[in-house]
């Protein structure tokens, strides 16, 4: 199944074709491209994940992506 990697606006390591990226941007712009990928895909929010551990970094309010994202598929 395929996975959604959300990486930092200036992230320059993004991976191969067989992920789907996307970077970091307004909250909900990024809630709203997240959400359409994984209806266009079949993918459920936990297979939403974070490049490493500084890409988006730890600043980055991740609850506040998955939870938005968990509401919209529940
Ligand atoms: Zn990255």
């Amino acid at each position: 199944m395929q996975k959604i990697i959300v990486h930092s606006s200036g992230c320059s390591a993004v991976e191969s074709t067989s992920t789907l990226n996307v970077f970091v941007k307004d909250i909900e712009e990024l809630v709203e491209e997240v959400y359409g990928l994984m209806k266009q895909y079949s993918i459920p929010f936990y297979r939403v994940e974070p490049h490493n551990a500084s890409c988006p970094g730890p600043g980055y309010p991740w609850e506040d992506l998955e939870y938005q994202l968990f509401v919209l598929t529940h």
